[in-house]
């Protein structure tokens, strides 16, 4: 199989060698069901605990306010569909959602909820002044991601919770953390949430195994009905791999990204395309390291992506989610002009991203615009 470059990391990243370590264990010599009776089963039931005391240490939180679930997707839908405690009151999320939050809203406006959008800025930021003149006392539910998958904006999730709650104390407020969990501060006591959704295949981990944070003390009726596993939260035999993994993972992973300086990385695609393109930073504000987010004028995203596989560099077009949807909804709400969000596309990284790689992509990219315009002009 040819080797690539793999700069798409917000869709996916490679599965480490916890997970790796974790799947060979718990499918074989481990491979017992954790509810089971027997003495390994309790080892095993015991070692699920450990993972979410694992997680629960990552957030500044207790073990017993993570449950396990089977994506983010999951983990979305579930705090919408179970978190809402004042059915009469409305909804606002964010204008930059990801689709799992997105839908999850229209399919409560589907069903006669009220539900507003919070409005990015240029940046794609969502600011705590337009989510306070969003909300009103009858608030019921916020939820506004914390890192965008599309543009890797940051939103300051803390100034936002505390912003509505003068407004609507009683407003539940949920965080789709995803792209932020283990790359950017995400401690439970500051950020003010009731809900905040996490990703295993993001960090390192296995695709299908997700997180979510229920705030101690935050009634949370189950989602998932049947055999009451996870004190009766979340039914269904616990993907143990796939946790355990998580876990461990997740902890190798933030440990690593205090190492890692994306900014530096973003620097050198903008570097080499300075003076070669007519193209702009989406998300230029208080951004992540990990993703970057280019939109080139008069050109199509795919077009470009696919000239990048030529060269041996794999690249996203944006959310690898909502690959299937033409227009760019995020894009479109931070007002980038048509011309531009049609040939937009997102690199993203990985602490293992080396300097060498990146170096090849951004002289790859440059040199795959300059001959797609060539091409275009003449
Ligand atoms: N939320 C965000 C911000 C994401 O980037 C993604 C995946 O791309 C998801 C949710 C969905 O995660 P999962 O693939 O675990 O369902």
């Amino acid at each position: 199989m040819k080797k690539y470059i793999y700069l798409d990391n917000a869709a996916t990243t490679k599965a480490s060698d916890e997970t790796k370590a974790a799947a060979e264990l718990y499918a074989d010599m481990l491979f017992y069901n954790p509810s089971a009776a027997y003495a390994p089963a309790l080892e095993v039931k015991h070692k699920l605990m450990e993972a979410a005391q694992t997680i629960a240490s990552l957030l500044g939180a207790t073990k017993e306010e993570i449950i396990f679930t089977s994506c983010a997707t999951e983990s979305n839908n579930y705090a919408f569909e179970c978190g809402i405690k004042n059915k009469k009151g409305n909804i606002v999320v964010s204008a930059t959602e990801h689709a799992s939050v997105y839908e999850s809203a229209l399919r409560l406006k589907s069903k006669g909820y009220d539900v507003r959008f919070v409005r990015p800025d240029k940046n794609g930021s969502i600011s705590p002044e337009e989510t306070a003149r969003t909300v009103d006392e009858n608030t019921a539910f916020v939820s506004i991601i914390h890192c965008s998958n599309e543009t890797g904006a940051i939103n300051d999730i803390s100034a936002i919770s505390s912003a509505v709650k003068k407004i609507c104390p009683k407003a539940v407020i949920h965080s789709d953390g995803v792209q932020a969990f283990c790359k950017i501060p995400t401690d439970m006591t500051k950020l003010g949430v009731d809900l905040y959704s996490m990703s295993a295949h993001k960090v390192g981990g296995l695709k299908g195994v997700g997180a979510l944070y229920v705030r101690k003390g935050f009634n949370m009726q189950p989602f998932i009905v049947g055999g009451g596993q996870q004190n009766n939260r979340r039914s269904g035999t616990e993907n143990v791999c796939g946790i355990i993994g998580f876990a461990n993972s997740a902890k190798a992973y933030k440990s690593k990204a205090a190492q890692f300086d994306g900014n530096k990385f973003r620097e050198i695609f903008i570097n080499a395309l300075n003076g070669k393109a007519d193209f702009t930073v989406n998300g230029n504000g208080k951004n992540s390291g990990y993703i970057l987010s280019l939109s080139f004028r008069n050109l199509r995203g795919e077009v470009i992506a696919h000239m990048m596989e030529d060269r041996g560099v794999l690249i996203g077009l944006g959310s690898a989610c909502s690959a299937h949807v033409r227009t760019n909804r995020v894009l479109e709400a931070m007002g980038v002009d048509r011309s531009y969000a049609e040939g937009s596309i997102r690199i993203s990284f990985c602490p293992q991203t080396t300097e060498e790689e990146v170096n090849y992509a951004a002289k790859a990219l440059a040199d795959s615009v300059s001959e797609l315009k060539e091409k275009i002009q003449g």
